[in-house]
């Protein structure tokens, strides 16, 4: 038998090797709420890495929503949804989800992560086949492991792969799932080539738009609304703690998928019901995207001014077609000491290292804001020149 002193060495070696690798995570320190600006670590920074796109993590309308739902409601749900942590506030939620998909039905979940182990575990199994881009989020991969399905990994939005594979696989049921928008790259999915397939080839469609929802399309509908899309689709998944500032998740589609899905999906049956306060905020959140639209074009404005000021300056921003802005730099040890010499300017970027991208491409991630200001951003791009140029990055 191993004592704990053997497994504390086991894990010492371990740490000891990720650190050798320039893979070592560590934790920082958020002092002050969710604004263009925070404190971090005790130092006063431009943020740059928040998925909080409209600003609507701080929204005074939505704080105001979450406090009276505390008074109404409580604070927390009690229980899982199934047994009596299904607040009335919920279904709300749900149908308004719906109606902003423009689905029949839709149902929450606690977070993005188990929304998609809880749909991809529940809608294929051992037998069906999963096509999955190579690029997909962490979530998705783990919810196709646990699915049992045998997985096939297309290269990075090949649809010419996806029907490669379609035409020399039959199966009862296949699966295509792919993010609307890549969250580390940026770039868009061609959905309307993939929907052409699946419907060539009886497939379903599966979309993770945690980066579309509030982002893309005029009303911030997502990556189907980008498009112009109607149809297609048969699993919309989408997040709520990101542009739309609050917490959870949420699958979009027929009815019948969604009474499925809550009978079976172990992700949803298995966990507490969210808190009051957090879908207050997510109806509230959705209400103000249909108020003030302007949001969504301050956003875009700030992402090109900012996409232009650092292509101009020489970054490769990986062909980035959103507010989700990649600067590739390559080795792991590079793009740390990119992000440090910045923190000490003033901007937080941080590294985005392997296993969350692949090797040799790690990159500084950022995101801009609609609560950026000019002035935020000149600042940045000025420390970005400054300590680009000193790394011989640029
Ligand atoms: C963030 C993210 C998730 C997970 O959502 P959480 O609500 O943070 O758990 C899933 N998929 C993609 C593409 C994401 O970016």
């Amino acid at each position: 038998m191993k004592t704990l002193l053997e497994f504390n060495i086991m894990f010492e070696k371990a740490l000891l090797d990720i650190k050798n690798k320039g893979l070592y995570r560590r934790l920082r320190i958020v002092e002050s709420g969710q604004a263009s600006k925070v404190v971090i670590d005790g130092r006063e920074v431009i943020l740059l890495s928040s998925n909080n796109y409209l600003g609507l993590a701080n929204h005074p309308k939505i704080k105001e929503a979450a406090k009276e739902a505390i008074d109404k409601y409580g604070a927390g749900s009690g229980a899982a949804r199934l047994i009596s942590g299904n607040c009335i506030l919920y279904k709300e939620l749900e149908e308004r989800i719906a109606e902003f998909k423009n689905t029949e039905a839709a149902l929450v979940f606690g977070s993005g992560y188990l929304a998609n182990i809880g749909i991809l575990s529940t809608v294929v199994e051992e037998g069906d086949l999963i096509l999955s881009d190579e690029l997909n989020h962490a979530s998705i991969i783990d919810g196709c492991r646990l699915s049992r399905a045998e997985k096939t990994i297309y290269r990075h939005k090949d649809t010419r792969h996806v029907e490669e594979i379609l035409s020399k696989n039959k199966r009862r049921r296949i699966l295509i799932v792919t993010e609307g928008v890549f969250s580390m790259d940026g770039d868009i999915a061609p959905l309307p080539e993939i929907i052409a397939l699946a419907k060539r080839y009886s497939a379903m469609v599966m979309v993770d738009d945690a980066h579309g929802t509030g982002v893309l399309g005029k009303k911030g509908k997502g990556t189907a609304e980008h498009f112009g899309i109607e149809k297609g689709i048969d699993i919309h998944m989408g997040t709520l703690g990101k542009a739309l500032g609050a917490y959870g998740a949420y699958a979009a589609g027929d009815k019948g998928l969604i009474e499925f899905l809550i009978n079976k999906a172990r992700g949803f049956i298995f966990t507490t019901a969210l808190p009051p306060s957090v879908l207050a905020s997510a109806i509230k959140a959705i209400e103000i995207l249909e108020e003030e639209p302007h949001l969504i074009k301050k956003l875009w404005e700030n992402r090109d001014y900012l996409v232009n000021g650092l292509k101009s300056l020489g970054f490769d921003t990986m062909g980035c077609e959103t507010p989700i802005i990649p600067i590739l730099i390559g080795k792991a040890e590079k793009a740390l000491k990119m992000s440090d010499g910045l923190f000490e300017q003033g901007v937080y970027a941080p590294a985005i290292r392997p296993p969350t991208v692949p090797e040799d491409t790690c990159r500084l991630r950022l995101t801009v804001m609609a609560a950026h200001t000019k002035e935020e951003l000149d600042i940045a791009l000025k420390a970005f020149e400054k300590i680009g140029k000193r790394l011989n990055i640029i």
